[in-house]
């Protein structure tokens, strides 16, 4: 893999002007609270807030945080083995350009933060500063990384003990758009007022599921997109009496949430898609198999990031469209990378690759800078991904499958977490501390689902992501 860079520069507060301008944006929107978000290791979004008369300082010292947040589970425990306690502070520094007024709920506005230590250091345990980390590795390549988070969610409302979806309406017909428009319109109407691009919906197989894709950007950008999806989508819902949920798997005999990781990579030199070759029968260049083999020799991996939680694994399934063996194939939707057919008069534009073993419980700077970290192993290497499955692979006999080197991803978190820490090059990407808190946090959440059974585990993850 290639070196890492050595010293880099302390994050630069904001300067006067974007200061200056964020106030004036608090101001004519009455804002009284602005939220200082982050995601964790548990994939669960949190942060603090400051008032808007505060404002000018914190967003140059940033909030303090218990370093503990990085020792949290998704329980809400802190974790035994965790290396992080009661003692030792770090900062939330947000991103100024991040700064949004939230149009589902009055007064309030929110930044995303990276965890920056007292001296205004990149903290070890920061997942937005392994993003960046990543991301500059690309860039050291001069190559930049773009994506987006295809995100189902599930639209239902609590009674009792238990979910019930909105609707049981068939898969992508008008009659779940018209049961679920009030929530979608004003959801479409929220993200666009955040800087986010719906470009499409339907609503999905499973009940009361929804698919709203965004359009691409930037890694960083879509990951800090990711964020603000979940947030808004939760958001409206609640203004409607309802519970967006991200879970994996919210009804556990129905198709899952899955929020496949779309990505391709450009060249910096002339702004053209280093996946793109009209030539090949796929439409792939070399540069694009490479990566492919990168992704699927770190996915066993890999999937301990992107399908993170318990309830990550009972998606996984065969049959389910969620992808259960490491292998890819052209606009196959059984394979864990598809390669999706491209638009016409949109060739190039619209080259990329699918992951579809990523789901919205994933901490998206995690999952994100995983992917790019075992992608551009497999452009380093020039790893060869096979060849590429025409078929639902689980049709395929256990020899067969053995003989084309496609393997079954893990079926347990536990098994995916083995997998991560026996993956160098990723264990490497991710840094020392953030690797093993990791580890921690999510070996805890295993333990803690152990002995429980489902209705506890669909509680906990129905709400929570
Ligand atoms: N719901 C499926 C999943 O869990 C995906 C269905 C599809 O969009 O292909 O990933
Ligand atoms: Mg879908």
């Amino acid at each position: 893999m290639p070196a890492r860079k050595a010293a880099r520069p302390a994050k630069r507060p904001p300067d006067d002007r974007q200061v200056q301008e964020l106030l004036r944006r608090c101001k004519s929107a009455k804002v009284e609270l602005i939220r200082f978000l982050y995601c964790g290791n548990d994939g669960v979004i949190r942060g603090k807030a400051c008032h808007a008369r505060f404002l000018a300082s914190y967003l140059r010292s940033g909030i303090g945080l218990t370093v503990a947040m990085q020792s949290f589970n998704m329980l809400d425990q802190l974790v035994a083995e965790g290396s992080f306690g009661p003692v030792g502070e770090i900062r939330l520094v947000p991103d100024p350009a991040t700064f949004a007024v939230l149009p589902y709920t009055p007064k309030s506005a929110r930044l995303l933060c990276d965890m920056l230590t007292l001296e205004g250091e990149p903290w070890g345990a920061c997942p937005r500063s392994f993003l960046r980390r990543m991301t500059e590795r690309a860039r050291e390549q001069k190559l930049e990384i773009r994506a987006a988070f295809e995100n189902e969610f599930t639209l239902a409302r609590r009674e009792g003990d238990g979910y019930v979806p909105l609707d049981r309406s068939p898969c992508f017909s008008s009659i779940g758009m018209d049961s679920a428009a009030p929530v979608i319109l004003e959801l479409v109407e929220a993200l666009q007022r955040q800087g986010v691009q719906p470009e499409q919906y339907y609503a999905e197989l499973g009940p009361g599921q929804q698919e709203l894709p965004v359009r691409f950007a930037e890694a960083r950008r879509a990951a800090d997109t990711q964020i603000v999806f979940r947030e808004t989508a939760r958001g409206v819902a609640l203004r409607h009496g309802l519970l967006a949920s991200f879970a994996p798997k919210p009804f556990p005999d129905q198709a899952g949430n899955g929020s496949h990781l779309h990505h391709s990579v450009w060249r910096l030199r002339d702004g053209t898609n280093l996946f793109h070759d009209s030539a090949d029968r796929y439409g792939l260049s070399a540069e694009g198999y490479h990566w492919i083999g990168g992704v699927l020799r770190h996915l066993p991996a890999l999937v301990a990031l992107t399908a993170p939680s318990v309830n990550s694994y009972r998606r996984l399934q065969p049959r389910f469209w969620s992808s259960a063996y490491t292998c890819y194939g052209p606009d196959n939707r059984e394979a864990a990378v598809r390669i999706p057919s491209k638009r016409r008069g949109l060739e190039m534009e619209s080259t990329n690759l699918e992951l579809k073993p990523c789901d919205p419980s994933a901490n998206p700077y995690l999952a994100l800078g995983g992917l790019i970290a075992a992608g551009l192993h497999g452009l380093a290497e020039r790893l060869d991904p096979g060849e590429a499955v025409l078929v639902d692979p689980d049709t395929l006999s256990e020899a067969e499958r053995r003989r084309r080197g496609i393997r079954r991803l893990p079926t347990t978190l536990a098994e995916a977490l083995d997998a991560l820490e026996r993956d160098e090059a990723l264990r490497e990407a991710m840094g020392e501390v953030l690797a093993r808190e990791y580890l921690a946090v999510k070996r805890s959440e295993v333990r803690g689902f152990e002995g429980r059974d489902v209705a506890f585990e669909i509680e906990h993850h129905f709400y929570k992501y």
